[in-house]
């Protein structure tokens, strides 16, 4: 990335040197907006292959999206194709509705409630999907210290993570819904993103209710390894 904005602004420095001299001054009124405009061009791609690479070097293995408190998002990224969950047909319930996640996500999350259902497990209610960078912060502020994610270095802001949960009155990690979960998650393309006893790894305490999609194949290794998604990539990377 250096190397290439480095070549950028060099080549974007040297132009207005190849015109004779006299030419240059008479056209230079336009030859500054010309130069403005290049520059502006030139910094706003720089900025843009930055992110981009910085994206895929740091944050992704293959295609699976890593966050987490070292490998955070940008303020504006928001997830391609995000659907309403409520305007899908849907196997399971919402708490609101208004939560979103991406096409994919969702249409996996789909056949994975719709398969707990035909085996006579349902009552599962999605609580949250898509976060904005605006609305973590707003949740960051307001929460107790240590509770909730930075902005930016929560998953939800990618759109493949959802919360869920089921009536109950004990705690979600001992209902059939959550045993359902853990079985069969990884066939649908989820992992448990935050297990019990990995916050070391993780940086973030049990959490039965969050779910990530990661795809079948990844999945299916980091339940089969009984890894996290940091080890995983740290193991894969
Ligand atoms: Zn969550």
């Amino acid at each position: 990335m250096e190397n290439t904005s480095e070549k950028r602004r060099a080549s974007a420095g040297r132009a207005p040197e190849k015109k004779p001299g006299k030419r240059r001054r008479r056209r230079s009124p336009v030859r500054l907006v010309a130069m403005a405009v290049a520059l502006v061009a030139v910094l706003g791609g720089t900025f843009a292959l930055g992110w981009h690479f910085g994206v895929e070097s740091t944050r992704y293995h293959g295609d699976i999206l890593l966050v987490n408190s070292e490998h955070r998002l940008p303020a504006d990224y928001v997830p391609e194709g995000l659907v309403n969950l409520y305007e899908q047909r849907h196997s399971f319930r919402l708490a609101r509705s208004d939560i979103y996640l991406t096409r994919e996500t969702y249409e996996a999350m789909e056949a994975m409630f719709a398969a707990a259902e035909a085996d006579g497990v349902n009552g599962f209610i999605v609580t949250s999907g898509y976060r904005d960078y605006d609305r973590q912060a707003e949740i960051y502020a307001e929460s107790e210290p240590g509770l909730a994610q930075e902005p930016g270095a929560s998953e939800h802001q990618t759109g493949l993570s959802f919360d869920v949960t089921t009536e109950t009155s004990e705690g979600f990690e001992s209902t059939e819904q959550y045993a359902w979960l853990r079985a069969h998650a990884h066939e649908y393309g989820f992992i448990q993103r935050y297990p019990a006893n990995k916050a070391d790894e993780t940086g973030i305490d049990y959490e039965p209710w969050h779910y990530r999609y990661v795809g079948v194949e990844a999945a299916t290794r980091i339940r089969e390894a009984d890894i996290t998604l940091e080890a995983f990539i740290e193991q894969n990377g």
